[in-house]
């Protein structure tokens, strides 16, 4: 039989399946709707892909760098996809140097994403951009086909019996076998049972509340906040799977836990580092673990700031900030912003952030602060223009600032 010619042969993107944890970034980020899902799985449409490679970054396990040669006449379908379990393997078509079956235009890319897509990939041997002086992060060590067993040894609400809002504090210990994670990583947590369609409960993430030593130090064990979900995002009543299996845990029940996941949104370590926190509900999660981090090493006298802006509806609905408010001052410099205070103004933490430009200008023209912005997707948009706004008041420049933060590793957002 004949090998095929060289140029009947395309380079096909596929997401593997078996590491994916179908967190919908890649869908998102995809500047050209190449990405799709179904319960199942998350693929990639071979006709309109052109390895623009915006989503290989952004992928928090890599799943999504999947690449196989196939015949540009028969390539998998997004039928055959939605059934797998695992990659196909590699054939000897592999071995010959493919174009994509898109051609693909640099200048058509949304500017936006080619200057993250570029700064993103630059150097540091890969995708991974965190602080230069992040801690080594440990990655996919327990994947959804392998997942750990954790331990239920905490469940504690948070917020007021009579708050609109039902969050809860959950601890998982994970006994003798290693789980390491760092603060700002997430794991994954797959619910039981099986979907209305008869598939297994796909993994959920959340973000790691408690520093790398433990919730307890010392101990082999996490915490995480979680929401129980009552309504859809158009709020309607509805009952989150995931969620409310998490919040219904009891003290030493078995959860199957993934990950860890995350290789950027990492803390710096280095001494007189400063960080500029800013978060609404939940999305409080990272921002605890590296205030307890730098609390744990207080005595050590390390120097730098810690600047938290936090929005949520009320001080009864405070994810943990309302206990730490007891940090010295010059500890942390803690700044909320409640939305839904009965007889005062809405206000959101852009608003805070305005009132408080001159910190914030200091702090986003110190090359040794990082910023983490965690939380609600709208809140992005308010607090990057209050960013501009502040340095257009004071004579700088937004345009030529932000890239400046994202190629050295100071700008950090996890949003949904
Ligand atoms: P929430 O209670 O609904 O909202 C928190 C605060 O944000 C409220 O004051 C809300 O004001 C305000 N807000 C709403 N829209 C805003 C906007 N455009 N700009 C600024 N502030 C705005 O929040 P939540 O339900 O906890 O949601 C937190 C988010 O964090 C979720 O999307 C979650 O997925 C994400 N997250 C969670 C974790 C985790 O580990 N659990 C980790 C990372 C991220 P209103 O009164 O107007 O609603």
């Amino acid at each position: 039989m004949n090998a095929p010619v060289e140029h009947a042969i395309a380079k096909q993107h596929l997401i593997d399946p078996e590491i994916c944890i179908r967190c919908n970034t890649c869908e998102e980020i995809c500047p050209v709707d190449a990405i799709t899902h179904d319960n199942l799985n998350y693929v990639v449409k071979f006709d309109v892909c052109n390895g623009c490679l915006a989503c290989v970054p952004p992928c928090p396990t890599g799943a999504i760098d999947s690449w196989r040669n196939v015949e540009r006449a028969t390539p998998y379908s997004l039928e055959e996809q939605f059934q797998w379990d695992v990659l196909p393997d590699t054939t000897e078509l592999d071995n010959v140097e493919a174009p994509f079956a898109v051609e693909r235009a640099d200048d058509e890319l949304p500017a936006e994403v080619q200057e993250i897509t570029s700064i993103a990939t630059a150097g540091q041997g890969g995708p991974a951009l965190a602080p230069w002086s992040a801690s080594h992060p440990y990655l996919n060590l327990y994947p959804p086909t392998r997942p750990i067993t954790a331990t239920v040894t905490g469940n504690y609400r948070l917020t007021a019996d009579d708050a609109s809002s039902d969050i809860h504090h959950i601890v998982l210990d994970f006994g003798a076998t290693p789980f390491p994670v760092l603060e700002g990583q997430s794991i994954g947590i797959i619910p039981p049972g099986t979907d209305e369609k008869g598939k297994p409960q796909l993994l959920r993430m959340y973000s790691v509340a408690s520093p790398r030593d433990g919730e307890r130090p010392h101990y082999n064990n996490l915490s995480l906040t979680v929401k129980r979900v009552t309504e859809d995002h158009e709020g309607r009543p509805t009952r989150g799977v995931a969620s409310n299996y998490v919040c219904d845990l009891q003290k030493g029940d078995k959860v199957q836990v993934t990950g860890p996941y995350g290789s950027t949104y990492l803390m710096p370590n280095h001494p007189g580092s400063s960080i500029m926190m800013i978060c609404t509900g939940t999305g409080s999660a990272p921002m605890r673990a590296m205030t307890e981090r730098r609390r744990r090493r207080l005595e050590r006298n390390e120097g730098g700031e810690l600047v938290l802006f936090f929005g949520a509806r009320s001080p009864d609905e405070l994810p943990y900030f309302g206990p730490l408010q007891k940090l010295p001052k010059d500890f942390i410099d803690i700044n909320f912003a409640f939305s839904r205070v009965p007889g005062e103004p809405k206000r959101y933490v852009q608003d805070v952030i305005r009132e408080r430009a001159d910190k914030v200008l200091q702090m986003l023209q110190d090359e040794n602060c990082y910023i983490y912005i965690c939380g609600l997707k709208g809140m992005e948009t308010g607090v990057l223009e209050a960013f501009r706004d502040i340095c257009r008041a004071n004579g700088a420049d937004w345009d030529q600032l932000r890239p400046e933060l994202l190629a050295n590793a100071r700008f950090h957002v996890e949003t949904y």
